[in-house]
Parts: C-alpha cells; structure tokens; sequence
C-alpha cells in the first residue's frame, strides 16, 4: 500500500476519502511536528501533504525514494526545494486561487483594525474603561478616498484592489512587470518602488517571497512612506525587516501596521510586541472554514491525481510532466 504523510490534522472529510486506499499517517496535535518527527513520519512516503512550516528539502526528498509529489497546502511553496524536487521527478503542487479572495479579505481587516484602532477599542471596554463618548477617544485614519499601494498585485492584489473601488480610493501598485488584467480589474496605476513608498497612504504587501521581495522594506523604506501611512503584510514576513519595522513604528516614521506573517515565524519581534500602533495576527490570512475545506480538497486531489499516474493540476514544478 502507498504511504502518504500528512504533516498536521486537516478540516473536512477529503483525508478520510485518502484512508480507504492508502497508508495514510497524520502528525495529530495544535503543535506542528519538530523536524525529527517530519523526517521520521515522512519517511518511505509516496506522497507528502506539507504546510508552510515545513522545510521540504533534500534530506527530506532523499528519505522517500518512491516519492511522486509533495502537495503543500498554501500557495506560497518557499519551504521546498523545488530544484531539487524536479530534479529527482516529484511533483510539487499548490492551493492557489481558493483562497484569493479569504485572504483579501484579511488583509482589509487589517487595514481597519489599524486604521481604526479596532483591537484597542474592544480592550477599552472590556477593560471598564468606557465612561463617556469623548471627542478625542481612539481617533484613527480615515480609509475612504485615501491612496493604497499594492506591493506584489498577482491573485490576492488583485482582490485588495478589487475592493477598493468601494471605498472610492484611488489604487497604485508595484509588481516587477505590469498586470494589464490586474489593472483593469481594479483601476490601479502602475508606479515604480519609490513612487509607491511616497504616494500610498496604505501599503498592503501580496508578493511571493524571492530574491527581490526578500527583505525589501527596512528603514529606509519606511522614512520615505507618509508618517500617517499604514503597511499591512499577508505576504511572507521576510519581505519586512522586522526589527527595522519597530523601529520605524516607534519612532513614528510610520503611523501604523499589521501584521498577519513574520520573520522568524512563529517567533515575534519583542520590541513589535510592545507597540501598541501593531495589529499581530498568527498567520490566518486563508483561515475561513470554507475556504480551508477547499484548499485541502485540492491538496488530496493532487495526491490522487499523482498516485493514479496523472499529472496534478496546479502544478509548481511543470517540467516534471
Ligand atoms: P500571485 O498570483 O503569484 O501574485 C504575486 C504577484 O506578486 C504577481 O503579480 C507578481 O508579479 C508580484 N511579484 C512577485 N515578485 C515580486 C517582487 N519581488 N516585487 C513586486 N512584485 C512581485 O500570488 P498570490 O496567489 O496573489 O499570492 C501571493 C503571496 O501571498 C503568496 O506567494 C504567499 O506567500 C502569500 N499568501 C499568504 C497567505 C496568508 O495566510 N497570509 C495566504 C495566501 C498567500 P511579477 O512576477 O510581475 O513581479
């Protein structure tokens, strides 16, 4: 029987569809498995369900000699090494498109949790402090007919982008090369790196991490943006320096920020921790009920797929075909 690892417990019924024809282990438990036991519960597999957390390399590939595909559960694939995957023949796949629209939505909520000190609002009451309305209580930002800058505007931009119209903004973006679709989408302008610094009043970062996102916005960055400007990243935290972000914060080059994805994940800048002018989420930018069923239906159909001798769709590494 063909072995499939899995590397945490999943939403939905499709795993147990993968139980009645496979060898199927799954890491149980909130805690993610360590290293050693990804490599021991992965080992002789056929197929790999992985998350993001999961360093998929060559040791990895090299412990599972009949291996066909590793299927991550996400759409950023960072954590595999994908020359080296193709190189030995395994197909690597994605969850792309499902879950666009969910994490859009995340990063609008944000943009408002920020813009208009949501989190603290809810401690102030629940904390008795709420004794009167009061003119300057918890003033934040308008977000209406204000400038957002979209760093990365593939899929998830896109839907940022979309939503924009009905807040009458006016939308700019950066990508390395121009997305005419994209444009026409949401009405965004293309502007180059430092235009998009200097003009966003709110910058929302959708890029993959690669060689030119990787550690992109620093000090630097941050004292040329407004210092009533708003950075929001449900990217991948490395696109951020982070400690150069609490800096930034603190000494208010910026006004605020949000976070869903960091550096060291799941580790956090102490100094973020204690600004209060942070929004910190645990990396639920896809994490909707219905939008997590279907990025692990797609995850086990790409195991399906590639265990019946098919080629998955969403396929990251196309010349394995
Ligand atoms: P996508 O459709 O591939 O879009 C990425 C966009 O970023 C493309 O338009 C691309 O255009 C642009 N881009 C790539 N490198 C860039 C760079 N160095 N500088 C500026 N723009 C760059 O991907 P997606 O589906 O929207 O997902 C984007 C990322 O979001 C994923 O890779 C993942 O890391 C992250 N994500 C996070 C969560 C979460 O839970 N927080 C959930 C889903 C996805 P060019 O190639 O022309 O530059």
């Amino acid at each position: 029987m063909q072995k499939i690892y899995i590397s945490s417990e999943l939403p939905g019924n499709s795993v147990d569809r993968l139980r009645t024809k496979y060898d199927v282990l799954v890491h149980s438990g909130d805690r993610h498995p360590s290293r050693s036991e990804f490599l021991f519960g992965a080992r002789g597999s056929h197929a790999l369900i992985t998350m993001v957390s999961d360093s998929v390399d060559e040791q990895v590939i090299d412990s599972c000699p009949e291996l066909k595909i590793v299927s991550n559960c996400g759409v950023g694939f960072e954590n595999i090494d994908i020359p080296y995957a193709t190189e030995k023949g395994v197909f690597v796949t994605n969850t792309p498109d499902v879950l666009t629209e969910t994490t859009a939505d995340l990063a609008w909520a944000l943009m408002f949790s920020v813009a208009r000190k949501v989190i603290d609002g809810d401690f102030h009451v629940r904390e008795g402090r709420f004794t009167c309305w009061h003119p300057s209580l918890l003033l934040g930002m308008d977000i209406h007919k204000k400038t957002l800058g979209i760093y990365g505007m593939g899929r998830i931009g896109t839907a940022v982008g979309k939503r924009a119209r009905g807040f009458n903004m006016r939308v700019l973006y950066h990508n390395r090369n121009r997305n005419h679709e994209g444009e026409r989408d949401t009405g965004a302008t293309f502007v180059d790196f430092p235009t998009l610094l200097e003009k966003s009043d709110y910058i929302v970062i959708a890029a993959p991490l690669n060689e030119e996102s990787d550690g992109r916005f620093g000090l630097d960055e941050f004292k040329q943006m407004k210092p009533t400007s708003i950075i929001v990243n449900i990217a991948r935290g490395q696109i951020i320096k982070e400690d150069e972000l609490a800096a930034a914060l603190d000494m208010e080059n910026i006004w605020g920020a949000g976070l869903d994805v960091y550096e060291n994940e799941p580790l956090v800048d102490k100094k973020l921790k204690e600004l209060n002018n942070v929004v910190l989420l645990p990396h639920i930018g896809s994490a909707s009920y219905e939008t997590r069923v279907r990025m692990v239906d797609l995850a086990v159909e790409s195991v399906e797929s590639a265990l019946n001798g098919g080629v998955p769709t969403h396929l990251v590494n196309t010349e394995v075909k």
